[in-house]
């Protein structure tokens, strides 16, 4: 059997790729907000129905520059979740500004709203959540606290592209919405992402801090970085754009059979469904509730890999644990994180998963827990 991974990046068909780019021997012009780059952005505000997408070159940078272009304090702090890919509290930190961990919900593994407020001091400014696997936070409860606090919202949205919430974008939410479009994402244009906003003067903003600044051949207006997306990335993007719905639909119905073949057995937990979401099916993560040494999510993680077939243990460690800031920031309790952390594996899903694939993963689960369980 081929080696299966977690995930494998979509694209589209090699011909069209190709009659894509063709024009841009044409015209030479590879970079610096090109017709593909414009194109996209416009493509994206539709598909996303946001007044604002700006284009950048990673998911990561997107969320430093929203960060950056709100002008917090150095030394100012953030309420986010350990509970995520390493970029989020990365984002923060490289900021100048300070991480402060908030545990996370059992029911959804997204960040607790109920222990928000209990956090905050004189020096927050800013709470940074993240719709983990494409679970979207208490929007209404985070924007209540936000407003009474006078903070920002910034989400962490890479998981949730494509997704709505009673009938409302991903990307509406919060001051602004930062989606990555690595390779490894439901939508890619091969290293890509976007700040999403309805403030015209923070997309301004970001516009600067992507472009150095430059706002015409003798005018620069602002100190910035460089974090444009190329013409060959956007071209990418186009094409994948064009294909979305095909691919989410695949990937839901990869989804439908891990749920029915894992949902009778005990001990093995997985997210149900609420009714006011529209998933993108990006992620399928499994909580193993035993830890013991024959049926605990270790055992599961290496009998897969023994049949070549790699799911990952995302988020494990936390990123509070990591080594590069462990006991570094404020000590609060993240008891139900560290549950998680240690119980949760990413089952593979991508469009084209085989249903045999699916099947022999939801049975070797089934053997470890009849014979360890
Ligand atoms: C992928 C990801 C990022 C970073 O995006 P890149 O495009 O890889 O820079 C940030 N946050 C989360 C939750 C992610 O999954």
């Amino acid at each position: 059997m081929k080696k299966v991974n977690v995930t494998r990046s979509s694209m589209p068909p090699y011909e069209e790729y190709i009659e894509m780019i063709k024009p841009l021997w044409d015209s030479h012009w590879l970079t610096n907000m090109g017709c593909y780059h414009q194109k996209l952005e416009k493509e994206l505000e539709d598909f996303l129905k946001v007044d604002y997408v700006s284009l950048t070159v990673n998911g990561h940078m997107s969320l430093e520059l929203a960060i950056q272009a709100m002008g917090f304090p150095s030394g100012s702090e953030v309420i986010t979740t350990p509970f995520t890919f390493i970029s989020t509290t990365h984002a923060i930190i490289r900021n100048g500004l300070e991480p402060v961990f908030c545990d996370i919900k059992m029911s959804d593994y997204t960040i607790d709203e109920t222990k928000i407020e209990e956090l905050i001091t004189e020096k927050t400014v800013a709470i940074i959540p993240v719709h983990v696997y494409g679970q979207i936070c208490n929007i209404e409860e985070i924007q209540r606290i936000a407003y009474k606090y006078n903070l920002k919202v910034i989400y962490d949205a890479a998981h949730a592209f494509g997704e709505t919430y009673k009938d409302r974008s991903t990307a509406v939410f919060g001051d602004a919405s930062v989606f990555s479009f690595h390779a490894t994402k439901v939508f890619n244009t091969i290293e890509g992402g976007a700040v999403c906003t309805k403030n015209s003067e923070l997309n301004e903003k970001i516009y600067n801090l992507k472009n150095f600044g430059i706002r015409s051949e003798e005018l620069v207006i602002s100190v910035g970085a460089n974090a444009k997306m190329n013409e060959f990335a956007a071209a990418m993007g186009l094409l994948n754009l064009k294909y979305l719905q095909d691919e989410l639909k695949k990937r839901r119905r990869i989804q439908d059979q891990y749920r029915n073949c894992l949902k009778d057995i005990d001990g093995v937990r997985i997210l149900t469904e609420r009714k006011d979401v529209v998933y993108n099916g990006a992620y399928f993560p499994v909580l193993f509730e035993k830890t013991n040494m024959n049926a605990g999510r270790d055992v599961v993680y290496e009998e897969l890999k023994k049949e070549d077939i790699y799911a990952r243990k995302y988020f494990y460690p936390l990123t509070a644990d990591q080594a590069c800031f462990k006991n570094k920031y404020k000590n609060v309790s993240l008891k139900c994180a560290r549950y998680c952390a240690e119980r949760v594996l990413v089952l593979p899903v991508y469009a084209d998963l085989e249903e045999d694939v699916v099947s022999k993963i939801c049975q070797i689960i089934k053997e470890i827990y009849e014979r360890g369980g």
